[in-house]
């Protein structure tokens, strides 16, 4: 009979974010698949528990993945971990997943620390409903790409970000969203500085001019209110036809006016074809 495969978070900053059930998991676990053993190690020492650690990341996770689910398929217990949070959730783990489900090997998962939802709880953005847009790349094209196809996103939507990256990418928020949508910006959760700044695009903007940026950001960010903005649609239209009128063709107005209202380009574009 084969065994399972149990996905194990770990925590996020502090230490006391392990949950017996994961501690269990772990000292159950016949094995433990790690993103980096060295630093599975630190927590198997903090948690003074000894296992057999197998490397499993993004650049071995083809071969790694076939031995491991070889190991479960002969009866033995794998636990996943990443470096911290939930494995599979922007981490290595889904093809894991996957590959074990493609195999019949029976999955299971701990509820336990995720940034994404850490900082979603605390935002004081809608909670009701929401999408995770992970990482944004970091080349400029498809980076832009991810943000435009976001435009129209009523539900609030969440980020992960590095700090090295965060005002190229506020700039881009900013260009793409307007200077007045709400966004909270969460740092270092569960840690000594943990810190969450809720300002307006436009205002986190100038914040970061004046303050470097340090540690581990989520981004959560407002939907746009599609009701409003639908309400705002023919004051929306006379702008366009200003910025006609000023020598911009229909699509760059669309463009510029979408940028301002948050009213997708798309919507102003058919819209003024009526006009
Ligand atoms: N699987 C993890 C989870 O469940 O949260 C996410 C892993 S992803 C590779 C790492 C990113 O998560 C960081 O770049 C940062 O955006 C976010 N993150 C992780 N820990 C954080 C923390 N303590 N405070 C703020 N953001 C954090």
């Amino acid at each position: 009979m084969s065994g399972t495969l149990t996905l194990v978070p770990t925590p996020i900053g502090n230490l006391s974010d392990i949950s017996p059930r994961c501690r269990q998991a772990l000292e159950q676990a016949d094995f433990i698949a790690a993103e980096d053993t060295r630093v599975t190690l630190r927590l198997l020492n903090h948690l003074e528990l000894k296992k057999p650690l197998v490397s499993y990341y993004e650049h071995n996770k083809e071969f790694s993945g076939r031995k491991i689910v070889e190991r479960i398929l002969a009866g033995e217990n794998c636990a996943q971990v990443s470096d911290a949070g939930t494995p599979a959730i922007s981490d290595p783990g889904e093809d894991l997943v996957r590959l074990c489900a493609e195999n019949g090997i029976p999955v299971t998962s701990i509820p336990g620390p995720c940034a994404a939802i850490t900082a979603l709880s605390m935002s004081a953005l809608p909670t009701g409903r929401f999408c995770f847009e992970g990482f944004l790349s970091t080349n400029k094209k498809q980076r832009r790409a991810h943000l435009e196809s976001l435009t129209a996103e009523t539900r609030t939507m969440i980020f992960y970000e590095a700090p090295h990256k965060l005002t190229d990418t506020l700039e881009d928020l900013l260009e793409t969203f307007g200077p007045e949508r709400s966004i909270s910006l969460c740092r270092e959760l569960t840690k000594l500085h943990e810190e969450v700044l809720r300002l307006n695009l436009k205002e986190a903007v100038a914040y970061y001019k004046e303050n470097a940026p340090r540690g581990e950001y989520v981004l959560v960010l407002a939907g746009g209110a599609a009701e409003e903005k639908q309400a705002d649609l023919p004051t929306a239209l006379e702008r366009m036809q200003t910025l006609m009128a000023q020598g911009l063709s229909r699509k760059d107005a669309a463009k510029q006016v979408s940028k301002e209202t948050g009213i997708p380009k798309n919507t102003l574009y058919d819209a003024g074809l009526g006009g």
